[in-house]
């Protein structure tokens, strides 16, 4: 593996992998929209990266795989952003596999564990055991340093934390990863011990770097996962600079995601009840009670009316 650039947005920076120039014009179909963002390199957090390399087809490539499995008439039933939409409405996956994506990017090894939960990609990860670690680590920017949350044991509590105790959090952390990455050195430069075993002594912020290649159904999937508020923010920044490059790569399966996926409502059998309630007259709290719904069903439910008031956006 190639040693780590600093990343930067803007012009056109070539990566290890993207300094070939095309050998010959290809005949394949392109997007104009991807063909802007490709191999720039888009920052991510404190010193990783998200740089799209590669891609097959378009919006127009889901629609004709489609049309196969549809036959020609289809043509007259449907215009090709009415046919996506359908699919994408009635969970019609396969045509969205029809097209595909390759990213190489670099974050935290935390980062990177969540990320790797996701099966359907293909991946080649630098590797410790042949490279030297690199002195790279993350740091959370001071904004980004909470407590724990006390409803949600996964997620931050939206508290002001003192700037001193902020401070503090960021030299602690620094100062365990010079303290780490000296042992490292230790370990595997004066001592001469094996990498594939002196890297066990690095914390989970060092960085690394990997080519990810993933379905464009399979990537709608991980995006609504990473792009949710319940995903931790610094794999949602990552999935933020994916779900750019897709909009612009894929507008209209993007379209037809944001309106069935990410930004429609589910209900379940029981919520459905409730609402049923409600809409015949029935106060809130009576609805909900009738309904079964307890605990934090009911909270969830409640959020969801919120939404559909549209007090959320108030
Ligand atoms: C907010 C959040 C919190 C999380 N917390 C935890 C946690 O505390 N602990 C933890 O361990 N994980 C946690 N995860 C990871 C989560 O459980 C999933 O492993 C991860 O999101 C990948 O999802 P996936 O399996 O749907 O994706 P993919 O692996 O990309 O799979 C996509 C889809 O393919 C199908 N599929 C893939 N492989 C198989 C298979 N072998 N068999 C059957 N179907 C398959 C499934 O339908 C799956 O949904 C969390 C994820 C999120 C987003």
């Amino acid at each position: 593996m190639t040693a780590a650039k600093t990343p930067q947005e803007g012009p056109l920076t070539s990566g290890p992998l993207a300094a070939e120039p095309p050998k010959q014009l290809s005949a394949r179909s392109i997007a104009h929209g991807a063909e802007e963002l490709l191999l720039r390199e888009v920052p991510v957090l404190d010193l990783g990266f998200v740089q799209p390399i590669d891609y097959m087809g378009n919006d127009f490539d889901v629609v004709q795989a489609a049309r196969v499995s549809y036959g020609p008439s289809t043509r007259k039933v449907h215009n090709d952003r009415g046919l996506l939409r359908y699919l994408m409405r009635h969970r019609h996956t396969t045509p969205f596999e029809m097209c595909e994506v390759k990213f190489r990017c670099k974050m935290p090894i935390f980062v990177a564990r969540q990320w790797i939960r996701h099966r359907t990609a293909n991946v080649n990860e630098m590797s410790l055991r042949y490279t030297e670690a690199p002195d790279e680590f993350y740091l959370p920017a001071l904004e980004n340093i909470s407590l724990q949350s006390t409803d949600n044991k996964q997620g931050r509590e939206a508290v002001d934390v003192d700037a001193d105790v902020r401070g503090e959090v960021v030299r602690l952390m620094k100062a365990n990863q010079d303290e780490t990455y000296a042992i490292y050195q230790r370990l595997a430069g004066e001592l001469g011990i094996a990498r594939e075993l002196a890297r066990s002594v690095l914390p989970v912020s060092i960085y690394t770097q990997w080519i990810w290649k993933i379905d464009l159904h399979n990537l709608l999937h991980f995006l609504s996962l990473r792009l949710d508020p319940h995903a931790q923010l610094e794999i949602r920044a990552y999935a933020e600079v994916m779900a750019d490059f897709t909009k612009a790569w894929v507008p209209l399966c993007w379209e037809a995601f944001e309106d069935y996926r990410r930004e429609s409502l589910h209900l379940s059998r029981l919520e459905i009840l409730a609402l049923r309630r409600l809409l015949a007259g029935d106060d809130e709290e009576a609805a909900i009670e009738a309904s079964g719904l307890k605990g934090r069903e009911h909270r969830e439910f409640a959020a969801k009316l919120a939404r559909l008031r549209g007090e959320d956006e108030a």
